[in-house]
C-alpha cells in the first residue's frame, strides 16, 4: 500500500540538515516540473546544475530502461561493459589517461586529494602533504573535502579536522606565490566557483597557478563538479581557459541526475593508486555508467555546446531588461549556463527571500550564498521556457522590491 505523504512529514522523519521548500514535485519533463497539486513550474535550478538535459530526456530514459533489464551491479571485483566504454570516452574527449568512478562530487574530490597526497608520498617523500585551496570554494561534505573547502562555517563543530591545509584568497596569484613551497602536494580550485557566488577564475590566475604548480611539483586539481559537463559552454571549463590540470573531478551535470562521480587523471599520477589503495563498492556500476555515457555523448555535440552561448545571451539580455526597470542587481556573471545575479547592497542577504517569491511565481531558481541568485538550467532549455521563466522572474522581482 502506498502512503500519502505531505511536506510536513519531512520535519518528522528526516534528519534536519535540510530545509526543503514547501512543494513536493512529482513529475518533470524537459524544463518543466509539476508538484503534488498539479502546479507547473519552470526549472532554472536544474537540481543544482545536475539535470543538464532537463527531466525525463527520452534518450536517458531509454538507456536506463534498457540497462535496468540487463545488469545493475557487480562491485569492482569485476569490471563491466558500460564502465569501460565510458572510461574510454572520457579519455578520448579530455586530457585524461585514466579514470576512477564513484557516486558523487564529494567522493570524486576525496579520491583526488588522496591521490595527490599518495603521489607526492611515492615520489617526493612524506614531508610533501600540504594542500592549498581557495576561500569561498566548495569541494563536498566529507570531512576531508569540507575541510579543504573555503568556508569555515561548514567545518564548525566537526573537528579535529585533517591537517596540512591552507586557504588563500581566490584569483590572487601573489598570495599563492608566497604560500606555495616544496611541501605543497596539491592545489585544488574550481574554474568557476559555484557555491561561493559564481566567481570565474581569471585566465591569468589560472595560468599562473599552473606555472607555480609545475615549479613546485604540486598536482593541480580542477574541481569541475559544477563547472564541467558543458555548463560553461565548453565540455569542461579548463578547455576554455587553455590550462590543463593533472586531475579533474566531475559529477553533478555529467550524471543527468543518476548518482555518479568520476576522477580523471594523467597516467603519471594515476599510477599511485595501486591495487588496494582506494575504492567504492557501487562506483562505476553499470546503471550509472550507461546513463552517463549517454549524457556525455549528447553534451559533446558541437551543436549543443554552441547553443549554450546563444541561450546565455537570451538569459542575460532578459535579465538586463528586468534590471533596467527594477534596479535590483549589481552584476550578472558566470559562464555559459551558470549564471550568477548579485543583489544590490540594498537587498544584501536577501537571496533566499527572492527564491521563495520566485517559487510562488512558478519558477525554480537557486542561490549561491546569501547575496547571489543562481540559475543552472538544463543545457537544452527551450527558448520559450527561458522567456516564460524570465517573465515569472520579473513578477517575483517586482514583489521582492515592493
Ligand atoms: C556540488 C559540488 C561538490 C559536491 O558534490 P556532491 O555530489 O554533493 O558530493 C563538489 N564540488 C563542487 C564544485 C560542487 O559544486
Amino acid at each position: 500500500m502506498t502512503i500519502k505523504v505531505k511536506r510536513a512529514l519531512f520535519d518528522k522523519v528526516m534528519v534536519p540538515n535540510y530545509a526543503p521548500l514547501q512543494i513536493i514535485p512529482v513529475k518533470g519533463k524537459g524544463s518543466r516540473v509539476w508538484d503534488q497539486n498539479g502546479t507547473q513550474f519552470i526549472d532554472f535550478a536544474g537540481g543544482i546544475a545536475v539535470s543538464s538535459l532537463g527531466h525525463a530526456h527520452p534518450k536517458l530514459v531509454n538507456t536506463l530502461k534498457q540497462q535496468s533489464e540487463k545488469l545493475w551491479h557487480l562491485s569492482n571485483v569485476m569490471t563491466n561493459e558500460p564502465a569501460l566504454r565510458l572510461a574510454q570516452k572520457f579519455c578520448q574527449k579530455t586530457f585524461a589517461d585514466r579514470v576512477y568512478f564513484c557516486n558523487s562530487g564529494g567522493e570524486a574530490n576525496e579520491a583526488a586529494l588522496k591521490l595527490a597526497r599518495r603521489y607526492a608520498f611515492d615520489h617526493f617523500g612524506d614531508h610533501k602533504y600540504e594542500i592549498i585551496s581557495f576561500r569561498e570554494s566548495f569541494h563536498g561534505r566529507t570531512l576531508f573535502t569540507v575541510s579543504v573547502g573555503g568556508q569555515p562555517k561548514y567545518t564548525e563543530g566537526f573537528g579535529p579536522i585533517p591537517g596540512g591545509l591552507t586557504h588563500l584568497p581566490f584569483n590572487d596569484l601573489k598570495a599563492l606565490q608566497q604560500a606555495i613551497s616544496g611541501r605543497t602536494c596539491a592545489v585544488i580550485m574550481e574554474p568557476i566557483q559555484g557555491e561561493g557566488g559564481i566567481i570565474p577564475a581569471t585566465t591569468a590566475f589560472t595560468k599562473g597557478v599552473r606555472k607555480l604548480c609545475d615549479q613546485h611539483n604540486a598536482v593541480l586539481i580542477f574541481d569541475e563538479v559544477q563547472s564541467g559537463a558543458g555548463r560553461s559552454g565548453d565540455l569542461y571549463a579548463y578547455m576554455g581557459l587553455g590550462v590543463v590540470p593533472d586531475i579533474l573531478t566531475t559529477a553533478k551535470g555529467i550524471s543527468g541526475g543518476f548518482p555518479f562521480g568520476a576522477m580523471l587523471a594523467s597516467e603519471k599520477i594515476a599510477k599511485s593508486f595501486i591495487v588496494g589503495t582506494h575504492g567504492s563498492t557501487c562506483g562505476g556500476n553499470p546503471l550509472a555508467c550507461s546513463v552517463v555515457e549517454t549524457v556525455l555523448d549528447l553534451i559533446s555535440s558541437k551543436k549543443l555546446l554552441n547553443g549554450i552561448q546563444a541561450k546565455r545571451k537570451r538569459f542575460i539580455t532578459g535579465l538586463k531588461k528586468i534590471n533596467q526597470k527594477h534596479n535590483t542587481f549589481k552584476e550578472f556573471r558566470g559562464k555559459g549556463l551558470l549564471i550568477g545575479c548579485e543583489l544590490n547592497d540594498a537587498y544584501k542577504g536577501k537571496a533566499r527571500v527572492l527564491l521563495s517569491i520566485a517559487l510562488e511565481n512558478n519558477l525554480m531558481i537557486l542561490m549561491a550564498g546569501a547575496d547571489v541568485i543562481r540559475f543552472a538550467p538544463s543545457l537544452i532549455i527551450p527558448d520559450n521556457d527561458i522567456d516564460q521563466g524570465l517573465e515569472n522572474f520579473e513578477k517575483a522581482v517586482e514583489q521582492f522590491i515592493r
